[in-house]
């Protein structure tokens, strides 16, 4: 039989949240039940959540869709925590998991037992791609060699009476470690490592929780009318046409406008923006684009590149692309290799190709800047 361990009974006070952040939500689901799934999934017969006795009634609502799982209130420290889960627990192995890593997979859980079964211990880690330096007072006063090196994660996982013993022994002698590695192989033996996973960080600071990078798209039409010059992006660009629109007709600039609101699950710019205000007869659309840039701030998001595709049987563009993404990548607050602007005619096929209007498709990809409220 095994038992899994998770601790959620930290603070969390570096991330500061005013909440448990095992308790927040990452991707649809708070981040303790991706753990639990995780165990759940792979099979283990029994998980104790070591939890703080404030969160205990939002936690035990989160273990109902786990029937192995069930709550138990921690101690001060990880270490209390861990030893009196260790001492309920029913399982003859025991793996301990930091519930604040949400994304270890069924592979790494498996693997751990496996460990256990073979060495006795099973500590997931990755090797150091930094160099690592003991310190102390600000100078390094060693270097290990990097092979030597590793960055210790979790799950980790024993025979649960050798856990037992080492913590026991650690209690008499007031002595603590940061985790299960540390005190076993003070008491016990030096821990088995076995290979942990890139993709299970855990989540520290605030700025770990970011919501995801968020893609929009756009299109936007406009047709041929009286005039001798059309704008894009902007730019003024002579010819025997002018575009028809109660803006600037700035074609471009709007399909972007859309691009970059349905991205952020705002609405469109006929809903900020509406044909039918006499505020926004003649307007540039430029000045419009920098509104949906602050738009955007408020809602937590910032663009990361802008990818636009101009249909067009004339006039010709492309004197006038190099112009048209310095103007983009200003109002965007991003570098000129970020926006991308094509330009091509519709090979003289329906209303773009008979030289009747011209269509704008535009694709963005917005990258979140604050954490999610
Ligand atoms: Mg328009």
């Amino acid at each position: 039989m095994t038992s899994a361990i998770l601790c959620a009974a930290g603070r969390g006070t570096r991330a500061g949240f005013s909440e448990n952040k095992v308790l927040r939500e990452l991707g649809g689901l708070p981040v303790l039940s991706w753990s639990l799934s995780a165990f759940s999934a792979a099979g283990v017969d029994e998980i104790i959540v070591a939890c703080r006795e404030e969160d205990e009634a939002r936690i035990q609502a989160l273990l109902a869709p786990y029937p192995a799982a069930r709550a138990m209130r921690g101690g001060k420290t990880r270490g209390e925590s861990v030893f009196a889960a260790l001492k309920a627990a029913k399982g003859e192995i025991v793996l301990v998991h930091d519930a604040a890593r949400p994304f270890l997979s069924q592979k790494l859980i498996c693997d751990c037992i496996a460990s256990v079964k073979a060495f006795g211990s099973g500590v997931c880690a990755l090797p150091a791609s930094d160099t690592v330096v003991l310190a102390a007072e600000g100078n390094v006063i060693s270097v290990p060699a990097r092979e030597t090196a590793f960055l210790v994660q979790t799950p980790q996982g024993f025979y649960k009476d050798k856990l037992l013993v080492a913590y026991e022994k650690a209690r008499e002698e007031g002595l603590s470690f940061t985790d299960e590695s540390g005190v076993y192989a003070h008491y016990i033996a030096p821990p088995r490592l076995f290979a942990g996973e890139r993709g299970n960080r855990k989540l520290t600071y605030a700025e770990d929780f970011l919501p995801a990078e968020r893609v929009g798209f756009g299109a936007d039409t406009h047709a041929f009318g009286e005039g001798d010059r059309i704008v894009l992006a902007g730019v003024s660009i002579p010819h025997t046409h002018g575009l028809i629109a109660h803006s600037d007709g700035d074609v471009l600039c709007h399909a972007l406008m859309d691009a970059l609101l349905s991205a952020a699950g705002l609405s469109d710019i006929g809903h900020h923006f509406p044909d039918t205000d006499e505020r926004f007869r003649g307007a540039d659309s430029m000045e419009l684009l920098r509104k949906v840039v602050v738009m955007l701030a408020r809602a937590g998001y910032a663009a990361k590149n802008a990818s636009v595709s101009v249909l067009a049987e004339k006039p010709r563009l492309a004197p006038h692309i190099a112009k048209m993404k310095e103007n983009l990548a200003g109002a965007l607050g991003i570098g000129q290799d970020a926006v991308g602007i094509a330009a091509g005619t519709n090979e003289r096929l329906g209303y773009v190709g008979e030289g009747k209007g011209i269509t704008v498709y535009a694709t963005v990809l917005l990258m979140p800047v604050r954490p999610a409220q």
